[in-house]
Formats: structure tokens, sequence, C-alpha cells
């Protein structure tokens, strides 16, 4: 379900019902870690310790969290998509920024081993990951980068019937209308050919 082509919209994507039943990615602690790691947000070893770590019920509890904050940023998105946000969207989020201000980031230079081409030293974010709770701060992150960097009037929701995905239309002549070609696109296609098919009778 990474069709967003922005991560802040991926996330309202994890949950869709792409084949009418609807799925929930981040249901439970496990679903939240398996969501992380596919979006690529938190390195594999820094998921591992935070499961490894986090007492009973705890990474459930953070899912209920990030479904939460996923629902709240959906209303923001839906609200605003198809339009230009403005100075005065800062107001509305307020929650984001104060969830932001909870980020415990810091730089640091590594010695960069896998592009030969590329410079010897790079210097990276890193996060102190002090509860299950700062596996949330990537996706602030990525909500704050999607409202700060992206036109919004280039948001927009699948046309598919009953399909909830949102997606940044990065085509040329802003053309896209559907999460997948081979979902919802087919659908649409199939849909028109009965009606022309009907008409033709
Ligand atoms: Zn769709």
């Amino acid at each position: 379900m990474f069709i967003g082509d922005a991560i802040g919209l991926d996330f309202l994507n994890s949950v869709a019902a792409p084949v009418d039943t609807r799925v929930e990615w981040i249901g439970s602690g496990a679903g939240l870690i398996d969501w992380l790691r596919q979006s690529g947000l938190v390195q594999e070893s820094t998921l591992q310790k935070i499961a490894r770590s986090a007492g009973p019920g705890e990474l459930d509890a953070v899912a209920a969290q990030a479904r939460a904050l996923r629902e709240w940023f959906r209303e923001f998105v839906q609200a605003h998509m198809g339009t230009t946000l403005t100075r005065a969207s800062v107001r509305e989020l307020a929650p984001l920024n104060r969830l932001l201000a909870r980020d415990e980031l810091f730089g640091q230079i590594v010695a960069d081993g896998n592009d030969a081409s590329g410079p010897e030293l790079r210097f990276v974010d890193d996060r102190r990951w002090r509860s299950p709770e700062s596996l949330l701060m990537p996706i602030a992150r990525a909500m704050a980068e999607l409202v700060t960097s992206t036109d919004f009037t280039h948001v927009k929701a699948c046309e598919g019937n009953t399909c909830t995905l949102l997606f940044k239309d990065t085509t040329r002549g802003r053309k896209r209308r559907w999460c997948s070609m081979a979902v919802c696109g087919n659908r649409a296609k199939q849909a028109a050919h009965r009606e022309r098919s009907a008409h033709a009778k």
C-alpha cells in the first residue's frame, strides 16, 4: 500500500480496503513495527531493540496512539487536499508540533562505505529511542515533511468507488486518478465497458 508517493500519505493508507474488505495494517504493536519496517522509516536493528525492551501491551498502546494520530491527520489532509496550504494551517497543526517538540534527534558523522563514488564521510540523523513511543517520531516528521514540501493541490484521493487511498500526483499534466491501475483503474475500465455494452443492447 505504498502508493502515495509521499510517506506521510502512505501512513494514511495504512488502513485501506483495496479488495473490498478493510485492512488495518497497524491494528497492533507488531503491525506498527511491520509498517515501520516496510516504510523504511526505522532501521531493523532499532525496531528489534524496541520490540525486545517494550513491556507487555506497550507496543499495542503505541499502535493505538499511531492510529489516533493517523485519523487526526487524515481529517487535516482531507480538508485541505486540492488546495494550497496557507499560513493559517499552522494553528490546525499545533498537535503535530507538540508531538514534534518531544523528538530527541541528534546528528552523527559516519564513515560511508556503501557508495564508492560518494563522499567518505556523511552527516546523518540519529535519535535517542528512549521509549516505544518514540516510534511515533519518524511518522510525525513524515507528516511535517508532507505539509511543508508538498503542494497540496497535487494531493488526491483515488477515484475508485470504495477506495480510500490517497496519493501525491507527480505525473506530468497531473492526470493520475487511481491508487493503482491494477486495482481501481481496471475496475473502472471494466465498469465503463459493462455500461457501454448494456447501452449497446
Ligand atoms: Zn483505489
